[in-house]
């Protein structure tokens, strides 16, 4: 909108209807000291200002205008009588205004200020909007600054607190923070602690991480700089993301030495026990078939009953004691398997012939389903019996009361599969994955039938060193199928 000053209505009107033919919205004061109260509540694109009135004078008013921060922006025409003093026009300019223009009033020339300014006005209107946005933009990123700054300092803080080693690392994995405890294992804050030569080396490790962004975790060695002792940490290496993509990373050691002394002690003890029990449980065996040959010879039937009871207890016993020695060997890293071909069908029917001798006590029919096998496969034919009889033997002790057992046997794309299936107690969904896990049992079976919970776990190992795969599924109640697959070459 544009202002115009003048003490004459007539020039007003003149000028006016000249400003509204060209589509100009104007506003109209009759005095300086009525267009200075108009200034201050209206926004004004241009002033076109009298010079000579009565009261304020133009140069007056714009020497007021300059003063106000909301008006000091706004372009001034300046109108003048003809001949006025060029002193005067030296004033106009002096005190703000723009521009000058005498009486009488050229429309032609007029109209081409007014556009000039008006053009000129916008463009300043759109300036200035893009510097309030860039101003905004400037404290807005200030303000992120300091936000991030006080999320770093906190997470430095909390690192700083826990009892781990910590460290944090930016998105290509250099080192960027360390706590306190950093300087026990390492000399410097950009280099990781010196890592036992047989564990996995983290820093190449933690390169390959980074490319992928993936968390990492390992147990390893580290060197204590003092004593020059190694002592084992779990390592955890988490990205930060921000937008899905990692922008840094935290890490921490935390010290698992007095964990790894007691596990290397446990399984110490394991194999020890398990082989102390084994040689007395020998002579027992030996002993037991003595007597059995003896009252054979002598005929005493209550006898020879209680002698096959003790038996039975026996091979309990030696299968136990044969499973805490496998898991002493997966503990270190010994249970290998020993390949040869064999006839994997004649296995499955001595596996089946051994759990019906040794179930006669119960009721249970095992039947075959599937196709029998006509392949060889090169295997260790023990260890995978092993496996089938420790399917086979859950299969009847975790359905009591059930008829029958089914065995599914068949050839698939190049793998050789064995399933066992129950009709017994079943397995809630969410155990299921944990069954193949090291003295693991479901809670809810657990008082009812005996066991180790290492039957399966020794299972899944042996199927590994095979490279077959193995699995469950069950539903609670109405039964179970144990599966393992072996490649046929
Ligand atoms: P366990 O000596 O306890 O039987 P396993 O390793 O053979 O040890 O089995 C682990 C656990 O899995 C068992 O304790 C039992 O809870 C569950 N389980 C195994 N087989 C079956 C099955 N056929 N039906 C229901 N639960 C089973």
């Amino acid at each position: 909108m544009i202002l115009i000053v003048d003490d004459k209505p007539e020039n007003i009107f003149s000028l006016r209807s000249l400003l509204e033919s060209k589509k100009f919205h104007v506003d109209t004061a009759l005095s300086g000291e009525e267009a200075l109260k108009k200034v201050l509540k209206t926004d004004y694109a241009l002033i076109i200002l009298d010079v000579q009135m009565p009261g304020m004078d133009g140069f007056e008013v714009a020497e007021t205008l300059a003063g106000y921060s909301k008006t000091k922006e706004i372009p001034i025409i300046f109108l003048s009588a003809v001949n006025t003093d060029k002193k005067f026009i030296t004033k106009g300019y002096a005190s703000g205004g723009i521009d000058y223009i005498t009486k009488p009033v050229d429309p032609d020339i007029l109209m081409l200020k007014v556009k000039t300014f008006y053009r000129l006005y916008e463009q300043t209107l759109a300036l200035n909007e893009v510097k309030w946005k860039l101003q905004r933009e400037v404290e807005s990123r200030k303000l992120a600054q300091e936000e991030l700054k006080l999320k770093v300092d906190f997470l430095h803080t909390v690192l700083e607190t826990i009892p781990q080693i910590a460290f944090t690392a930016d998105a290509l994995g250099h080192i960027t923070f360390v706590n306190e405890k950093w300087f026990k294992y390492a000399q410097s804050p950009i280099e990781f602690p010196q890592i036992h030569p047989d564990d996995k080396q983290v820093h190449t490790f933690f390169e390959k991480h980074v490319k992928s962004g993936e968390p990492f975790e390992a147990e390893v060695r580290i060197k204590d700089v003092d004593t020059g002792i190694y002592h084992f940490h779990l390592l955890r290496i988490r990205p930060i993301k921000e937008g899905g993509i990692v922008n840094s990373w935290v890490g921490t050691f935390t010290d698992i030495e007095d964990q790894k002394q007691i596990e290397n002690k446990k399984d110490e003890f394991l194999s020890i026990a398990s082989h102390e029990l084994k040689t007395p449980l020998t002579s027992i065996k030996a002993y037991i078939q003595l007597l059995e040959r003896m009252v054979k010879v002598e005929g005493n039937g209550s006898v020879s009953t209680y002698i096959h009871r003790a038996q039975d207890q026996v091979i309990k016993l030696e299968s136990l004691i044969a499973d805490l020695l496998d898991v002493s060997k997966m503990e270190n890293g010994k249970l290998k398997v020993n390949r040869a071909p064999f006839d994997l069908e004649t296995l499955v029917v001595n596996a089946i012939d051994t759990i019906t001798h040794t179930h006669q006590h119960v009721d249970m029919k095992v039947e075959r389903e599937g196709e029998p096998f006509v392949v060889e496969v090169n295997a260790d034919a023990i260890r995978i019996e092993q496996v089938l009889i420790n399917f086979l033997t859950n299969a009847i002790k975790y359905s009591p009361g059930a008829e029958k057992v089914v065995v599914r046997t068949q050839v698939r794309d190049g793998y050789a599969y064995i399933a066992v299936r129950d009709f017994g107690i079943g397995i809630p969904k969410e155990k299921q994955e944990h069954v193949f896990s090291k003295f693991y049992r479901v809670e809810e079976s657990s008082v009812k039938f005996q066991g180790l919970g290492i039957g399966l776990y020794i299972c899944a190992e042996i199927i590994r060193q095979h490279n077959g795969g193995y699995g469950v599924d069950s539903v609670p109640g109405e039964g179970t199928t144990f599966y393992f697959s072996i490649p046929l070459n």
